[in-house]
Order: structure tokens, then C-alpha cells, then sequence
């Protein structure tokens, strides 16, 4: 992506270098903006599950120019397969091209993408700070004054929190927002090599909790399960996370069997209560603004928060270069943002409830289908 350069600032800090910060730091330095990135952790690591990337956040990296090396340290296809939790197929889905020559699906590891995502911040010559966070927001006037953990401070002409759920620049510069709420369900993960029969993504319904596996690379594969939240499991060990999870794949048979049959305690297993919110607008202050988990977290029901984050980046940039004041481009940024990032966080805890209350199998399809249809739709 490059397009029009932007006039309205010449400098933007960006708290967070995950997903959405990424690439609203590459948008804004390939736009003309001189970009400081920080990011809290001092390794700039992330944790070690795949993740889906559903047509829509292809195209995203695509705009971006990533998607050659997302296609092949990653893995692509056009079909999933839908199965009875028992291993039964149901039905092989052919999943719609919404751009020409675009996969309609896929997945990573996200310490790959990650790894793609840095090399393209270090290609654009973006100073990158790390171990380090905000303490104080000015964000009145025409830049924001800004206090980081180390003592030192800094002015840019706009701030963009992109620091997650538990944004630290929300908490600082915007008291109209709030946490996100749980929805009532946690989701077990587990990165895994391949099976050998599995040749496509699959989700399982029927059981008490629905699962879902992503191929990931030549030989990875990471496997989600939805259950209630039970509050004793977000405080597991190692040992027991292995044989909880183990015990919940119990009915499964297909790939899923295979991966509860061969699972080791070497493997990554993880379990996170989830919790969804849309803050409400406005999404800037002054000139800090929120993008990512930040402002809409979701939770992975249609595996479009990655998505959503990578867009709003793009999309920031654009808004920006559109137009001939910062404010009216934060605007142009938030409208084009909020209804589509709303629906995705409405949508994907719709399809939790509907899950909780032990909903039709053909509802929860439903509401999948719908969303994912109007995901496809040009952001
Ligand atoms: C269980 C689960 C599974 C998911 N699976 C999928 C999926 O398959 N597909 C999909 O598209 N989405 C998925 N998502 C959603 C997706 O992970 C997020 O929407 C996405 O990572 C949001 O990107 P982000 O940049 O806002 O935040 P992140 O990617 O989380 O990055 C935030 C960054 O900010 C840094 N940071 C945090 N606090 C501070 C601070 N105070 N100061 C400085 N830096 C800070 C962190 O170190 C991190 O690098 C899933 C979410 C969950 C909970």
C-alpha cells in the first residue's frame, strides 16, 4: 500500500506493536509520517498459538503488500470441511474468492506473522522502542505531550493506543470507555503438528463444546474449543490445562480424536476466558486515537480480530491522507470504522450465546454465514 501522503501530521506514536499497531505503522511511515513504535514487552515476543485469517484479512494483507510471504510460511485454501463432533463429514464448504487471485482462507502461526509484520516495520525505517509504555497523556493543543516509563517524554502530532484490551492510553485518555465484558465462555487452543489426514480446516458441532481446527504451515495446525468459562481454569498449571483439555475432546473423533490421541505436554496449550466490547464513540480525544482490541475486542467466533485491526490500520492512514485536517480525518477514520468493528464483536457474542443456550446447529451456521458475508464486503 502507499497512495497519497499524508499533510495533516508529520509525526504519530504508536503504543503497541501487535497486529493493529503494525500496520498502522507501516500505512503511516509508507504515507510519510515519521513513526515511533513502542511495545511494553522488551522481546516484542508473541505468544505461541495460529491463527485463522479469513478472506477478508487476506485482502487486508494484501493491501498491506504481505501476502506472498503469509501464503507461503502459512498455509491457504479455499475449502473447509464441516464434520459431527463424532468425525462424521457433514459437508465440504467451498469458500467464496472475494478478490480476484485472493485464498478465501487460511492460517499462520502468530510468531510467523509476527516475524512478517516486523520486517516490514523495520523496512520502513520506523524507530521501534521496546520495555517501555506510556505514564501521561497531554492531549490537549495541537499535539500530544507524552511521559513513557523510562523518565523520558516526547510530542508527537498524534498518539494511537493500540495497546489491547487493557489499553493503558484508554485508561489515560478516555474515561468515557470502560473493560471488556465477559461473555461466559473460555477457549482452549493447542499448536500441534499436522495430522496426516488432515488436508483442510475443520469445525465440529454437536458436541457441548463446538471445536474448530486451522492449518498453520507445511506441519502445524492449532485446534480451538469453546466451553463455559469455570473460573478455577483460568488459574491452571501446565498439568492440568494437558489433561482438562484432554478431557474435553473426549467425544471428538476425525482429526480432533487424533489430536486428543497424540497431544503431549510439550505441546502449547492455552486457556483464555474471553471477553467483547465496542467502546463507544468517540474513538479520539484530542490527537490520541484507539484502534485494535483497544476500541473493539472480540472474541474468536468469526476469527476477524486480527482482521478488524489490520483494517483499522490501513484505514487510519487513508482517512488521514483524505483529509485536509487531523480532526476531520479521525472522524472519517471512526465512522468508516465503528459500524463494520461493531458488527463483527456483536456478531461473534450473538454466536457465544447461541452456543451457551445450546442453540440448533443450522443457527449458529447461520449466523456464521451471514457475518462472514458481510465481512466480505470492501472495508
Ligand atoms: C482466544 C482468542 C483467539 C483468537 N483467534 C483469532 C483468530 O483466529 N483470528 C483473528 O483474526 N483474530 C483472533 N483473535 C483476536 C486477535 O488476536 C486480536 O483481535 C488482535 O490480536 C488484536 O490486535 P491488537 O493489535 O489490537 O492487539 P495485540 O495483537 O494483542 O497487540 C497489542 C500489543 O500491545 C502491547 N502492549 C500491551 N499493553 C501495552 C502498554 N501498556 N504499553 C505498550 N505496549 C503494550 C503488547 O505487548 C502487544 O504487542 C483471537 C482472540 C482470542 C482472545
Amino acid at each position: 500500500m502507499s497512495g497519497d501522503t499524508i499533510k495533516s501530521i508529520t509525526s504519530a506514536l504508536i503504543v503497541g506493536g501487535g497486529i493493529g499497531g503494525m500496520a498502522a505503522a507501516i500505512s503511516l511511515a509508507r504515507r510519510g509520517v515519521a513513526v515511533t513504535l513502542i511495545d511494553l514487552d522488551p522481546d516484542w515476543r508473541v505468544y505461541g498459538a495460529g491463527i485463522t485469517i479469513t478472506g477478508p484479512t487476506l485482502r487486508a494483507y494484501r493491501h498491506l503488500g504481505l501476502i506472498d510471504r503469509i501464503k507461503a510460511e502459512g498455509a491457504v485454501t479455499n475449502a473447509s470441511r464441516v464434520r459431527l463432533f463424532d468425525g462424521t463429514v457433514l459437508r465440504v464448504l467451498e469458500e467464496p474468492e472475494i478478490e480476484e487471485g485472493l485464498p478465501a482462507t487460511g492460517g499462520i502461526m502468530r510468531p510467523v506473522l509476527h516475524r512478517i509484520m516486523q520486517d516490514a516495520v523495520r523496512g520502513e525505517n520506523i524507530a521501534v522502542r521496546l520495555g517501555l509504555t506510556v505514564t501521561a497523556l497531554d492531549t490537549i493543543g495541537d499535539a500530544a505531550d507524552v511521559a513513557f516509563s523510562d523518565g523520558t517524554t516526547g510530542r508527537f502530532d498524534l498518539v494511537i493506543g493500540a495497546d489491547s484490551v487493557f489499553s493503558a492510553v484508554r485508561d489515560l485518555a478516555f474515561p468515557h470507555m470502560g473493560p471488556a465484558l465477559p461473555t461466559g465462555q473460555g477457549c482452549w487452543r493447542i499448536s500441534i503438528r499436522k495430522p496426516p489426514e488432515q488436508d483442510m480446516g475443520e469445525f465440529y458441532f454437536g458436541a457441548a463444546a463446538p471445536c474448530g481446527i486451522t492449518i498453520c504451515g507445511a506441519d502445524a495446525v492449532y485446534l480451538f474449543l469453546l466451553t463455559e468459562h469455570v473460573e478455577r481454569e483460568r488459574f491452571m498449571n501446565d498439568d492440568e490445562l494437558f489433561t482438562e483439555m484432554k478431557a474435553h475432546l473426549a467425544p471428538f473423533g476425525g482429526n480432533a480424536g487424533w489430536i486428543r490421541d497424540n497431544m503431549t505436554r510439550a505441546d502449547w496449550i492455552n486457556y483464555r476466558p474471553l471477553a467483547a466490547v465496542t467502546q463507544p464513540k468517540p474513538w479520539y480525544n484530542g490527537r490520541v486515537v484507539l484502534l485494535g482490541d483497544a476500541v473493539h475486542a472480540t472474541t474468536p467466533h468469526l476469527a476477524s480480530g486480527a482482521g478488524m485491526a489490520v483494517e483499522s490500520g490501513i484505514v487510519l492512514a487513508e482517512e488521514l491522507a483524505r483529509a485536509d485536517t487531523v480532526e476531520a480525518g479521525l472522524l472519517g477514520y471512526q465512522e468508516r470504522r465503528f459500524d463494520r468493528c461493531k458488527d463483527v464483536v456483536d456478531s461473534s457474542v450473538a454466536i457465544g450465546q447461541l452456543q451457551l443456550a445450546h442453540g440448533r446447529p443450522d443457527q449458529i451456521a447461520g449466523l456464521i454465514e451471514g457475518a462472514l458475508m458481510r465481512l466480505n464486503q470492501p472495508y
